[in-house]
This record gives C-alpha cells, sequence and structure tokens, in this order.
C-alpha cells in the first residue's frame, strides 16, 4: 500500500495532506483499506455518504440509469431531472431548483441569482454581500471570496469586490455590515469547517428580519448541515425561518457528485436562459442519484433516525467533555458535532485512524463528526470507545 501511495503522491498536484492510507471499498459504515485493514467510518467522506456504502436500492437505481443513459444535455428533459428537481424543492420548502455539481458551484450560482435578483428590482447598485468569520462556501473564486477563513483567501486576493464579513452569532454585527448596496447575507445554520459551530435562535431569526427590512436575499448555505445531517431535513427548519435562497451538495446524492441551489418561484424569475449553465448539473445520472436518495430517507426515515441517534452521541460527547481534561467542549446537532480540544486536534485523527477508526479535524482544535446517517447507538458506542483510549 505504501509504495501505491508513493506512486500517487507522483502525479497527484500536493494540494491535500491526504492520510497514508489507500481505500479499497466500503460496507456498511465501515470502510476498508488495500490490505484489509477495516476502519469506523465517522468522516462519511466529509458528510456525504448518508447511506453508508452497502444500500442496495440506491446501488441498483445507478446501475439501472448507467445503461439508460449517464448524460444528456441540460438542452433536453429528463425523468431523473424532474424526480430530483421536485424533490429538493419540497423538501426545502422552496419552489423551483437548479442542478450544478459540487458545493462550490451551487454557492456560484446562488450568487449570481442573488445579485440578478436585486437588479431585476431596479438595484444595479446593490454589490455587496455579508458573510461571516469562519464561514467556509467553497474554493471556487467566488464561493471563497465569501468564505470567512482568512489563509484560504489570502494567497489569491483579489477576490471579487463588496464582500464584509460580520461575527457569527452576533446579530448587531451582522446589523452593522448591511448597507445601501449589499444585496445578500450568506450563512451556515451550523458552520462546518469553522469548527461546528450551531447559530443561536436568534440570530438567525434576526438576519431574517434585516434581511426583509432590507429587501435582500439571506442565503444559507446548507451543503453540510443540510440533508438530515442535524435531524431535520435542512438545518434552518429548526429555527423556524424559509431563506430566499438555499445551496446543497454533500449529502443530496449519497456520495454521486452533485449539488443544486432552490429559491422561489418570484425570485427565480431573475435567472432566464443565458444567465447561467453547466454542462454537467443535473445529468440523468447525479439527478437518478439524488432522487433515489430522497426517496430511501423517506422511506426509512433517515431523518428521524438522526435525531434520536444524533442526541445519543451528544450525550456520549458530553461525557467525554465530563472525563477528559484535554475536551474543553461539544457542540452541534444532529449527526453534525464537534469535539474542541485544547491542543490541535490533527494529531488525535491521525492516532484514531491507526485504531481503526476514522475522524475528521474542523478548524484546528475542533474534532469533527459527521457519520454516515445511518449509524446506529453501537457504532456511536464503538467510536467513544476509542476516543476514549486516544484521548
Ligand atoms: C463543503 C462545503 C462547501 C463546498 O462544497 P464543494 O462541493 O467542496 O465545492 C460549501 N459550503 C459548505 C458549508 C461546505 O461544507
Amino acid at each position: 500500500m505504501q509504495k501505491k501511495i508513493a506512486e500517487a503522491e507522483n502525479y497527484l498536484i500536493h494540494s491535500y495532506n491526504r492520510y497514508p492510507v489507500m481505500l479499497d471499498h466500503g460496507e456498511g459504515v465501515y470502510l476498508y483499506d488495500t490490505e484489509g485493514k477495516k476502519y469506523l467510518d465517522f468522516g462519511g467522506g466529509i458528510a456525504v455518504c448518508a447511506l453508508g456504502y452497502s444500500d442496495e436500492t440506491y446501488k441498483n437505481a445507478l446501475k439501472e440509469q448507467i445503461d439508460r443513459g449517464i448524460h444528456f444535455s441540460n438542452y433536453f428533459y429528463s425523468e431523473p431531472l424532474v424526480k430530483a428537481a421536485k424533490g429538493l424543492a419540497d423538501a426545502s420548502g422552496m419552489d423551483k431548483v437548479f442542478m450544478a455539481n459540487s458545493g462550490g458551484e451551487a454557492n456560484e450560482g446562488a450568487l449570481k441569482l442573488a445579485r440578478k435578483y436585486a437588479i431585476m428590482k431596479g438595484h444595479e447598485e446593490r454589490h455587496e454581500i455579508v458573510s461571516m468569520d469562519k464561514a467556509f462556501h467553497g474554493r471556487s473564486m467566488g464561493a471563497l471570496s465569501v468564505t470567512g477563513t482568512k489563509k484560504y483567501r489570502e494567497p489569491f486576493e483579489p477576490m471579487i469586490g463588496g464582500v464584509s464579513f460580520a461575527r457569527y452569532n452576533d446579530l448587531d454585527s451582522v446589523k452593522e455590515k448591511i448597507t445601501n448596496n449589499t444585496y445578500a447575507v450568506i450563512v451556515e445554520a451550523v458552520q462546518g469547517e469553522g469548527g461546528i459551530y450551531p447559530a443561536d435562535r436568534e440570530f438567525l431569526q434576526g438576519i431574517r428580519t434585516l434581511c426583509d427590512e432590507h429587501d435582500i436575499m439571506m442565503i444559507c448555505d446548507e451543503i453540510q448541515c443540510g440533508m438530515g445531517r442535524t435531524g431535520r431535513m435542512f438545518a434552518y427548519q429548526h429555527y423556524g425561518i424559509q431563506p430566499d435562497i438555499v445551496t446543497m451538495a454533500k449529502g443530496i446524492g449519497n456520495g454521486m457528485t452533485v449539488g443544486a441551489f432552490a429559491t422561489t418561484a418570484e425570485i427565480a424569475e431573475a435567472l432566464v436562459p443565458g444567465d447561467h449553465g453547466t454542462t454537467f448539473g443535473g445529468n440523468p445520472l447525479a439527478a437518478a442519484a439524488v432522487s433515489v436518495t430522497l426517496d430511501i430517507f423517506a422511506k426509512n426515515n433517515i431523518v428521524q433516525h438522526v435525531a434520536e441517534t444524533g442526541v445519543y452521541l451528544g450525550e456520549r460527547l458530553e461525557e467525554i467533555v465530563k472525563a477528559k481534561k484535554i475536551a474543553r467542549e461539544t457542540r452541534g446537532l444532529g449527526l453534525m458535532r464537534g469535539l474542541e480540544l485544547t491542543e490541535a486536534a490533527g494529531p488525535y485523527v491521525m492516532k484514531a485512524l491507526e485504531k481503526g477508526l476514522i475522524l475528521m479535524s474542523a478548524g484546528t482544535n475542533v474534532i469533527r463528526f459527521v457519520p454516515p446517517l445511518v449509524i446506529e447507538k453501537k457504532h456511536v458506542d464503538e467510536m467513544t470507545a476509542v476516543l476514549d483510549k486516544i484521548l
């Protein structure tokens, strides 16, 4: 395996510090490397593999779609595309959907839609957007421009103009950043990469009110916290609010590369033919993945399962915080949780890996838990037993 990894490093641009593991296949909520070592997966391919690795209904739907056709262009309709769009619109409480290929692209499209909506309403001058410290919205230039972490942005400046960053969970700081030229506020209901920070109720509701008062778009980035991850279909649904635009990706296709943004019928009017597009977005294979994933969610009550298992995970992590000096606090919702340590999380993630447990970090000091949504309490216990040892 190490020889193959060395070969991979010969040919791959070193844009990631990968774990020294070459994966071979997955079964249930476990992954296996090419030497047969088994890993309990609490990373879920970064909050992607919602159904784990053995859902036969999912796999068969994709195999059937491969036989029918992997790609037709966006100049045609296809049944999987209709089903996926309807499913995502219904799940998010929206009317209309644009299918993209990734989270970053979903956010790019959302920014364009919000800007175009301002123009449609006669506010040509509105070119500013408010984002949050520690926000993560992707790596393409537009999405990166609204990403809060400076070290991701700075090497690539200048970014797109007009972006300001407010403090997360500080409504006054959002208020201060909104000007007469603002067209949108973009926010995660639970910040992911930034370190697993759930929004306070007053904060998210306050942003909703501010956006209404100023007639500007509230964009919720649900790419990580959406699709059942927090024990609701979308995380903003915990807060009793509805954004104007919602972006999604990661879990919505259970591993197929797919992203989307959804909005109301009125706002959707702002995009007309020629304004936005993508070659691959919504291709029948990706769309079939989305629609079968939504079907399985409904049939197996996945969201309810997450709500229950998530509470259990939270309780077990609270126990760890009580027992271990190095564990400072735990935060999160559902099966999206973080454990903040008093020191860097990276070395502990590596120790877990040696013991056959896949974890991820978020920020610098936070261990992130974003397992497949189908994990059971026994898997949580298996995970916390390893965590207990390594901490
Ligand atoms: C991962 C992520 C993105 C970027 O998605 P990609 O598919 O990597 O482009 C954007 N926003 C949030 C909240 C994410 O977690």
